[in-house]
């Protein structure tokens, strides 16, 4: 069946009011829900809504539905702009990561299958290996609240203390769109801490600020639990004030950060998001935050809120380590002379391990991780000739350190960085290296240009401190030298044809230009009228 047929019929015929006094067994849950909804809302809430209706009709639908004050609340912290929004990946899949990834965590998705079942596959494919839950729906179920009655049940079906501390839901684009109200749900099920987020495409630009919905999320539950009475204790404990890390970082960071902490008499404490429940209240229990990626906006504000001070930037390279070093200390109150003595030799360290592993070469750098402008600092630092950086995510008061120390170095930043831009970076500035997401890697090597992905080869190694300092140069200086390799393979394939003529033919394909320019005038038209959301 074509699922857009209904978009063709008369609209007297699409009316779901009769549906929605079917007979339920709901209880006040779903009456309110159905407050909240106006009957035109519900309309054209139906299967009419998905990836192939437009942000502009998402968004107005879900404000419609009751979720104008949560769209309010993901505008101000993840602004968009200069576009709409940067082509990346169904932002959901920031946040499923974040639920999986923790201990005693059940996942419960509620979205449209085709979405579910792409956010299913990409986290298994990162090795999840763990179940991801999905309460599916139609048409009826989904505008008479059935839908959210069935999430209830769901949840308190999966709410078993013996399996979970927490239960997560998250309300995919079309049930944010029709405003399934997930905050009706209990707070909690036989000790089970129930969760429920809305993470639509049309609201939260990246996958990496999905993180921070979810890590805001139950800082925030975690602190009123921490407000209310006693909380379990860490399973670890040391005696010295801890530094939160904020940020998924490489797994030796935190302990390379632990060690330049110690001169200071600070340690580590947990990184967020945590890998499960209790290490929240380690988290919140801090002597400061340092928000090394710089858009956990949420998480923050529940920081600050448990009146945490938060330091911008990361310890990387000479320059970044002593700043934050600096500022770390003034935010602990500790004596300058004892900041200026830990320095000493954990600089010294960094500028030896800097000087020993020289990277020569230009560099452009993108990505939608957040820490693309740490990973610039510590190339130029380097040797390396950095004219560009995107990054996907916003720019935040957390990453100025960072976005001032390489203006100041000439370096074009650009935040939530289309990729035309990531790829105009490429063309103008032809670097001897481009560092970016996958069409950007693959557009430079059809420029035999070498190419390498940030998230699986510069994510995968540390930065932090001397560890951090030349553990780039390897794969760098490597890449780079794969030019004559990338020269051989255009030579030996240089006549093949390229564009329209791409192959090996008898007969050489005509080009049809006009039918190429009637096509593009449709499908921007198209584009135009339905403003394609998320994927
Ligand atoms: S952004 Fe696309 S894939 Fe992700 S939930 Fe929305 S419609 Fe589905």
């Amino acid at each position: 069946m074509d699922e857009r047929a209904h978009l063709d019929r008369p609209a007297t015929e699409a009316v779901y009011d009769s549906a929605a006094t079917a007979p339920l067994s709901n209880g006040a849950a779903v009456s309110a829900m159905a407050d909240a909804i106006e009957p035109a809302t519900l309309a054209r809430s139906g299967d009419g809504l998905g990836c192939h209706a437009g942000a502009t009709t998402m968004r107005e639908a879900a404000s419609a539905a009751g979720k104008s004050e949560i769209l309010a609340r993901y505008a101000a912290d993840y602004p968009k702009g200069p576009h709409d929004q940067p082509q990346s990946m169904c932002p959901a899949f920031g946040s499923l990561r974040v639920g999986l990834r923790m201990r005693r965590t059940a996942t419960i998705l509620s979205g449209s299958a085709c979405c579910v079942y792409g956010l299913t596959f990409t986290s298994h494919f990162y090795g999840a290996r763990r179940t991801v839950g999905y309460v599916p729906f139609n048409s009826e179920t989904l505008v008479t609240g059935k839908l959210f009655e069935d999430i209830r049940e769901a949840v308190f079906k999966i709410a078993d203390p013996a399996l979970y501390d927490t239960v997560i839901v998250t309300n995919l684009c079309v049930p944010t769109a029709s405003g399934v109200p997930l905050q009706l749900l209990p707070k909690e099920i036989n000790g089970v801490r129930i969760i429920g987020i809305d993470v639509p495409g049309f609201g939260v630009p990246t996958h990496a600020e999905a993180k921070d919905v979810l890590a805001g999320a139950m800082l925030r539950y975690a602190r009123c639990e921490a407000e209310a009475g006693p909380v379990a204790a860490p399973r670890t404990r040391t005696d010295k004030p801890t530094i939160t890390l904020l940020g998924e970082m490489f797994p030796a960071d935190p302990i390379g950060i632990g060690m330049m902490l110690e001169p200071l008499g600070l340690a580590a404490g947990p990184v967020v998001p945590t890998r499960e429940w209790r290490e929240l209240y380690g988290a919140l229990d801090c002597a400061a935050v340092a928000a090394i990626h710089p858009f956990y906006t949420a998480s923050v504000r529940e920081f600050e809120a448990a009146s945490r001070k938060v330091i911008p930037s990361a310890p990387v390279g000479r320059d970044g380590t002593e700043a934050w070093l600096d500022a770390v200390g003034k935010a602990c109150g500790i004596a300058q002379a004892k900041i200026d003595n830990a320095k000493n030799g954990i600089l010294r360290a960094i500028q030896g391990a800097l000087a020993a592993t020289p990277i020569k070469g230009r560099v452009t750098v993108s990505g939608y991780e957040g820490s693309e402008l740490l990973v610039a600092r510590l190339l130029i630092e380097s040797g390396a000739e950095v004219p560009y950086v995107g990054t996907a995510c916003p720019q935040t008061r957390w990453s100025d350190p960072d976005r001032e120390w390489l203006q100041a170095k000439g370096v074009t930043v650009q935040y939530r960085a289309s990729l035309e831009q990531d790829i105009a970076a490429v063309e103008s500035f032809e670097p001897d290296l481009a560092i970016g997401t996958t069409p950007v890697v693959q557009h430079a090597k059809q420029r035999a240009i070498p190419a390498m992905y940030f998230t699986n080869l510069i994510s995968a190694r540390p930065l932090m401190g001397p560890a951090g300092a030349g553990s780039l140069a390897l794969v760098v200086n490597a890449a780079i030298a794969g030019k004559a390799r990338f020269d051989r393979m255009s030579a030996f394939f240089e006549g093949v044809g390229e564009g329209h003529a791409t192959g090996v033919w008898t007969e050489i394909p005509q080009d049809r230009p006009e039918f190429k320019a009637k096509y593009a005038k449709q499908q921007a038209a198209t584009a135009k009228s339905e403003e394609a959301v998320g994927c």
